[in-house]
């Protein structure tokens, strides 16, 4: 490619230290400056992007709203924001399609549609900023996602710009792709994947095996395989009638019984608050629960959804020590209010103790879930860090924020030990360490324990196959030769320095979850 081409085609490189510290931070535990940051506005400025990192071998990190925890929106190469520039959004009702740009968020695409009664179900919390290449990267899901899967089962066709800087569209039942596995793989990977409801860890050989369509390995692939700049999503009818309840338990082993009793009713939410989150919002509920409940109910008509609330309050009566029923969507929003409740009152600790995302994604069999949570406590207590736990009960998927005093010193010492008991525990129930929010570099060292030699063997030649210059999102999924998931952290002493104000701006939207503010307004001096 002539430099004349370049000059005119890529968007310009922003090199200087305000810009690369605005960009330096996403919202798990990293700060790390890269080398430079493109916004591109069309897929022409991409496709001249990449050619030239190809070219030149430099690496790029493909991020949208920065909103992923894993550590996949940040690194040392060229970041490439995609939240800007790909806004394009329409709703085909006819075909329940929305066709949207890498930049739509998941409140866009459900705003357009619900006037139309349709909507796009999976309903990550962070649909106000998460944009539709977030979501598709990382496939990404959401308390909903207990009856309608994850975003892979929604997504009907995606445009990419590739790792040599061609664009490409690839439709469900497009076929395998350019990699072609040997005859025996899907033997290993039924036998080696996590038997889990959620699974946000690897390359998703397990869905690629049923469906041989390389869309399947495309979602969840963290920016490593491809950019995506379009994503056709394939929406539902909204049902018309919602009720629910919030069941409180006086101790936590309850949950063995009562969520496979829930899952047999078939709702579509079952959302955990354990005594760990419960206690920062203590005033909205009644004192000593070991834990809460919150289940959604959608049925076609108000009768049904009342009508199973009713079952599962006479079911569950002898284990709860609470129960607060709800039978229309305003009586629904009140009683989850509390789940609400618990984020800014973790958004309000002291600057001393801060909340961070290590081991916030494990998902394990659902069998197994009150072991898990119990595990965690106890490891937890054991290496002396505080910990918060909430999430996806009904499969079996539990957020977990470790709360550490980071000026205590040798903090960084536990939350590792944590980090590898969590892992172990996660490793003998049959789960993954992530359910939704991708490995990142956090977790991309913890990949061969989990799955074993051979498929992360797959794991290598899928990414041969795609970038074999290792020019898209190196050391994310697949690991860095010097992988330590607990360095370039964004808190304590040796975090890099930024200029003052951007680091109080990047936590103010860490605090706020604003992160669909554009990353390129940070880099702005004070007062302009
Ligand atoms: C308060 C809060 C609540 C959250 N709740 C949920 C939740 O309920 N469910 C859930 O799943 N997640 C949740 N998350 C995590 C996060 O919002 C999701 O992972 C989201 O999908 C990331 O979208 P993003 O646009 O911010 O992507 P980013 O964070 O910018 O990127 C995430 C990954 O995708 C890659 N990527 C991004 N865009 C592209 C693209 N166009 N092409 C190729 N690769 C790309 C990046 O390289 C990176 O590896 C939450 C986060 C926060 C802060």
């Amino acid at each position: 490619m002539s430099s004349l081409h370049i000059v005119t085609a890529t968007p310009a490189l922003l090199a200087d230290d305000r810009s690369r510290a605005a960009y330096s931070e996403g919202a798990g535990i990293y700060r790390i400056l890269p080398r430079a940051v493109a916004v591109p506005g069309s897929v022409a400025e991409l496709t001249a992007l990449v050619r030239w990192a190809a070219d030149t071998r430099t690496p790029l990190v493909p991020r949208g709203a920065g909103s992923g925890m894993a550590g996949g929106n940040v690194g040392r190469g060229v970041i490439v924001d995609l939240s800007q520039g790909f806004h394009a959004l329409t709703v085909d009702p006819a075909r329940r399609l929305a066709r949207a740009g890498a930049s739509v968020t998941w409140t866009e695409i459900n705003a357009a549609a619900r006037g139309l009664g349709l909507r796009l179900p999976p309903d990550p919390s962070s649909g106000a900023f998460a944009t539709s290449g977030g979501m598709v990267s990382t496939n990404a899901a959401g308390p909903r996602s207990l009856r309608y899967g994850s975003v892979r089962q929604w997504i009907e066709s995606l445009e990419t710009v590739d790792a040599s800087g061609e664009p490409r569209t690839v439709h469900r039942g497009g076929g395998a792709g350019p990699w072609h596995p040997a005859p025996d793989t899907r033997h290993l990977v039924d036998g080696h994947f996590p038997r889990t409801r959620k699974n946000s860890s690897g390359y998703a050989l397990d869905a690629f095996a049923e469906s041989g369509d390389e869309l399947d390995l495309l979602i969840g692939s963290e920016g490593t395989l491809a950019f995506i700049t379009q994503i056709e999503w394939r929406l539902e009818p909204i049902l018309p009638d919602v009720a629910g309840v919030a069941l409180g338990f006086g101790e936590l082993e309850a949950l063995s019984d009562a969520v496979p009793y829930l899952l047999a009713l078939n709702p579509s939410a079952v959302e955990l608050l354990d005594r760990t989150i419960l206690s920062f919002v203590e005033e909205a509920l009644p004192a000593g629960l070991a834990c809460l409940l919150l289940v959604e109910f959608e049925r076609e008509t108000a009768m049904a959804a009342r009508g199973v609330v009713g079952d599962a309050v006479r079911g569950l009566k002898h284990l709860t020590a609470h129960v607060e029923t709800a039978v229309d969507r305003p009586g629904l929003e009140r009683l989850w209010k509390v789940r609400t409740l618990a984020s800014p009152a973790l958004a309000r600790l002291s600057e001393t103790r801060r909340s961070l995302q290590v081991i916030e994604d494990g998902c394990v069999p659902i069998e197994r879930l009150g072991e898990y949570v119990a595990g965690v406590r106890g490891a937890a207590d054991r290496c002396g860090v505080q910990v918060v736990l909430f999430g996806h009960a009904g499969d079996g998927h539990v957020h977990v924020n470790t709360l550490p005093d980071v000026t205590r010193p040798g903090w960084e010492d536990g939350v590792s030990a944590l980090f590898d008991a969590v892992t172990a525990l996660q490793v003998r129930l049959g789960g993954t360490p992530s359910g939704e929010h991708g490995d990142g570099r956090l977790r991309a060292g913890l990949l061969e324990r989990v799955f074993g030699a051979q498929v992360m063997a797959l794991f290598r030649q899928v990414k041969r196959a795609y970038d074999p210059g290792e020019v898209l999102n190196p050391g994310v999924i697949l690991p860095a030769a010097d992988w330590a998931p607990l360095v370039d952290l964004k808190v304590g002493a040796a975090a890099t320095p930024i200029a003052d104000d951007i680091a109080a701006r990047l936590r103010q939207l860490e605090r706020t979850a604003s992160w669909a503010t554009p990353k390129t307004s940070l880099a702005d001096s004070p007062g302009t």
